[in-house]
Formats: C-alpha cells, sequence, structure tokens
C-alpha cells in the first residue's frame, strides 16, 4: 500500500514542504500489516461510523473507511490537511476536522456525522496526551462502543492492569469505572517513520453500559482514587490525608469502617473496596 511505503511517504511529504513534529507525537506507521488489523479489531462495519484522532497522512483512515460507512477523523496539524485531501480523495466516506481532539465537543460531533448509526474510536495516539485523551473520552460520556488505540507499552501495561494489582495506578481504576480494557497486540518501534524510542501496544477499551460499583458521588470517588494513589510507596491513608485534607482520624474511621488496615495501599485495593472507603469517607467528612 502506498500510504506505508517511505519512499512514497517521503516525497509526498517533501512535496508539500512538510517536516515531522516531535511536540505533536508525529510518528507515522509504515509497517503496512498494523493498519488493516487495527480496523478490523476496532469491529466497526459497513453501517457503522467511526472517529479517529491524529489520522497523520490518513494511513489507517484509509483502512477505516474501507470497512466503515463514515468516518470523521480529528487533526490538530493543519500543515497535515492539504496532505490528506490528497491521500484521501479515493476515501469519499471520509471528512477531517482541523482542531484539537481536547477541545472539540465530540457528543455534538457524533450528532452531527452519526444520526442513528453505531459509532467507534480507532487512532494511533499521539503519546504525549495518551491519558487526557483517553479520559476525555470516557468522561464525556460519549455513546460510543468501544475505544482502539495504540498506546505505548508502558501506558498499555497500566492501562490494562487488573484493579488490585501491583502495577494499577489511579487511571487504571477509572479506566475500569467506565470500560473493559484489553491489550490486542504490540507495534516494534521500527514500525513507524520517524521510529519512537518505545515500543507500541494496541489496546481495546469497551465501553460499559453502567459502571462495575455503585457510589454515592463520582466527583467524590474519583477524587479518592486520586489521593489514595498519589504517594505510590505509602500507604492510601497519607496520600489521603495529604491530597484531600481529611484528619487522619476521620481515614482511620473510615478505613475501619470499610473493614480495611490502616495501612492499606492504594494497589491493593478492589474498584469494591474503592467504592466503599469513598462512600464511608464521604459520609464522615459530611459530618
Ligand atoms: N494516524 C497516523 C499514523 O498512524 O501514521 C499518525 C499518528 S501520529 C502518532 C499522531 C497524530 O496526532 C499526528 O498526526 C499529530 O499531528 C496528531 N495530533 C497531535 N496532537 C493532537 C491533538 N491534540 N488533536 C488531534 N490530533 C493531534
Amino acid at each position: 500500500m502506498e500510504l506505508t511505503d517511505i519512499n512514497y511517504i517521503k516525497r509526498l511529504l517533501k512535496r508539500h514542504g512538510f517536516t515531522f513534529s516531535k511536540a505533536l507525537g508525529q510518528n507515522f506507521l509504515t509497517d503496512p500489516t498494523v493498519c488493516p488489523q487495527m480496523a478490523e479489531a476496532c469491529g466497526a462495519g459497513a453501517e457503522d461510523g467511526v472517529i479517529e484522532i491524529g489520522p497523520g497522512i490518513g494511513v489507517l483512515t484509509a483502512e477505516l473507511a474501507k470497512r466503515t460507512k463514515k468516518t470523521v477523523s480529528v487533526e490538530l496539524d493543519t500543515r497535515l490537511i492539504p496532505v490528506l485531501a490528497e491521500t484521501l480523495t479515493d476515501c469519499r466516506n471520509t471528512e477531517v476536522i482541523n482542531a484539537d481532539v481536547l477541545k472539540t465537543d465530540l457528543n455534538a460531533l457524533i450528532s452531527e456525522h452519526f444520526p442513528g448509526m453505531r459509532v467507534f474510536v480507532c487512532a494511533n495516539l499521539p503519546y504525549y496526551i495518551t491519558s487526557p485523551v483517553i479520559m476525555y473520552l470516557l468522561e464525556s460520556r460519549l455513546p460510543i462502543e468501544s475505544i482502539t488505540v495504540m498506546v505505548q507499552k508502558e501506558a498499555a501495561e497500566r492501562l490494562c492492569a487488573p484493579v488490585g494489582s501491583r502495577s494499577a495506578g489511579a487511571i487504571t481504576v477509572a479506566v475500569n469505572y467506565y470500560a473493559e480494557a484489553e491489550h490486542l497486540f504490540y507495534v516494534k518501534r521500527d514500525s513507524f517513520m520517524p521510529s519512537p524510542n518505545v515500543d507500541s501496544e494496541v489496546i481495546k477499551l469497551t465501553v460499559r453500559k453502567k459502571p462495575p460499583i455503585e457510589v454515592a458521588d463520582e466527583e467524590f470517588f474519583f477524587k479518592v482514587v486520586k489521593a489514595a494513589f498519589s504517594q505510590r510507596r505509602k500507604t492510601a491513608a497519607n496520600g489521603l490525608s495529604s491530597m484531600l485534607g481529611i484528619s487522619k482520624n476521620d481515614i482511620n474511621e473510615a478505613l475501619t469502617a470499610a473493614k480495611l488496615p490502616s495501612a492499606v495501599r492504594a494497589e491493593s485495593l478492589t474498584m469494591e473496596q474503592l467504592g466503599t472507603l469513598s462512600n464511608e469517607l464521604r459520609e464522615i467528612t459530611n459530618g
């Protein structure tokens, strides 16, 4: 395929006077096997819509266009817009929006472009904003089926870790609240131009119909999770008291009520235990 042919890409980009921006996380895929695999794994079919973030020169966009009804790709770099107009001329079911994904109202985008359709997200993410983008997609409560994304291998480990395991962090809990995360496949660093300094992995987050636990106050729950994980080598109680300004006494009372030891560490807590702890803390601090 032309769009993964290094010589073609070099000629194309030279003609457009384009040079790669490290700051925008621009590493374009050149391994011809990766995009078809990603587009298949995302699960969108002939009647479905896809949102892509950061199309680059459109290598994944073209694969999504072949399989789905419509793809809308959000690209921040204005210099790539004329490039995409050229590479996607034959993909009439694609549209490119020149915008920062984090400043785009994706609920409005979905109502406008995909009425009555199932919607999927599929993207080779710019790594400098992996977590903010994933959290933005999940917290916006978009009517989407799943998010299939390429991320840095280390980020994949954190995002897909079981809650209650050593590799879990606040983001693991947050992702798990909204979605079921799974590893799909590894992608070596030499599959890109230019090669990044890290290996990558494609993961899939299947959006849950409802969260796995019920919490009294969602916003407070996420504050508690962030605070509990904030001092990784210390106890959850330490993080909670320093980040939330709650007295050690109140924290110990909440831990006891949640049947947890006072020296418990955040990474050993299950989803249910974190939910109970936040509910107890909320009750105690609300007086
Ligand atoms: N999809 C292409 C590929 O696989 O070859 C390019 C992927 S490259 C890792 C990330 C892309 O995201 C770049 O095209 C970059 O310009 C774009 N980008 C960076 N920050 C963005 C943002 N905030 N919103 C939308 N696109 C962004």
